[in-house]
């Protein structure tokens, strides 16, 4: 099977505000084959990342050979070196992402496998989701048993309250067993890190995400001593199997977030979980309970465990994809369609 041309656009998103910046940057990259076999990807990088994709990346790809994991392989080292002038990460490296994808969804349709299997097989049948976002009560009548809060320090004292408070509720609609986590999205300092450790404490929080930025990376490893048992998260932020090379290299996360639709897609995402594995990091996808991560979690050394964005309880949302997996009880399933299962509304396209 040879690539016959590989093309990426920014949907039409309908609730979110116009800029690119926005919904998590998302673009759809479709890629057609010789054979009338056709895939698609999820990327990052917005309106920067088309461009990324369409004006250079297509031009590479096209007449490339598509048989084998190992020629996946191979076409995202050449692209990730085609694009060291202005890439290695950022947006290069998310448009790099969705293109990736779409080669796994290819071969996966191709070999009629799901992509799970394409990575060796599943080896968790189901897994366990956490819900991410601010409606607390909705998640827990949804079955949840893992919930994570996301949280900003604005610089004042009451900002401590406002995370006991919420820790607080996420316990009393969760329940003892369940896991509770914090995202802080680069908003909290190391002294702040190190007071909420102890204001937090009676609540058994898992992991504070992203409390510094992933250029701190020796700050992060410093704070994991001082905030147990409370792990230290971070990673969605950093890309490829290159920059995780310094993440494992300072110790400066834990838990390990590669974002599978933003690092490199699945070949830089089994990179950097053999590496992470080797680290001793836990590693939980951003995002993972989409199918892109989905299917690495399932079938490689992940942590048990995906992260949902239900939104708000009767919240407007986008479908962009059809037949994504919904967590019932708390639990996602890979589906066994070929590919990573999921269609996109061409509506939106
Ligand atoms: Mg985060």
């Amino acid at each position: 099977m040879k690539i016959r041309s590989v093309s990426a656009v920014y949907p039409r998103y309908r609730n979110v505000v116009k800029s690119w910046r926005t919904n998590l940057w998302q673009i759809v990259v479709r890629v057609e084959t010789d054979v009338g076999v056709t895939g698609f990807g999820y990327g990052g990088g917005g309106r920067a990342a088309v461009e990324v994709v369409n004006g250079h990346f297509a031009e590479v790809l096209e007449g490339r050979e598509l048989s084998s994991v190992a020629d996946i392989a191979a076409t995202w080292d050449e692209l990730y070196e085609a694009s060291i002038p202005y890439g290695r990460k950022g947006v290069a490296i998310m448009a790099l992402s969705g293109v990736d994808l779409a080669l796994w969804d290819t071969l996966g349709k191709a070999e009629r496998k799901p992509v799970a299997e394409l990575l060796g097989g599943v080896k968790k049948e189901r897994v366990r989701a956490y819900a991410t976002g601010t409606d607390s009560e909705w998640y827990a009548e949804l079955g949840f048993t893992a919930h994570k809060m996301p949280h900003r320090w604005t610089g004042s004292p009451a900002d401590h309250d406002s995370a006991v408070a919420a820790a607080r509720r996420a316990r009393e609609l969760f329940g003892p067993g369940a896991e509770i986590m914090f995202d802080v999205y680069m908003s909290w300092d190391s002294d702040v890190t190190v007071e909420m450790a102890k204001r937090l404490a009676e609540f058994d929080v898992h992991w504070f995400e992203d409390v510094l930025t992933p250029d701190d990376l020796d700050a992060n490893a410093a704070l994991r001593a001082l905030v147990k048992p409370t792990l230290i998260a971070g990673g969605e932020h950093e890309f490829t199997h290159v920059g995780f090379a310094d993440v494992a290299r300072t110790g400066a996360y834990e838990v390990w977030q590669p974002d599978i639709t933003w690092c490199g897609g699945i070949t830089a995402g089994l990179r950097i979980v053999e590496m992470g594995v080797e680290a001793g990091a836990q590693i939980v996808p951003h995002r993972g309970g989409e199918v892109w991560g989905l299917h690495l979690i399932a079938a490689s050394g992940c942590e048990d465990f995906g992260e949902v964005l239900p939104g708000t309880r009767g919240g407007d949302r986008d479908e962009l994809w059809l037949g994504e997996p919904v967590a019932t009880d708390g639990y996602l399933e890979v589906s066994d369609s070929p590919g990573f299962g999921v269609e996109p509304n061409e509506d939106m396209l």
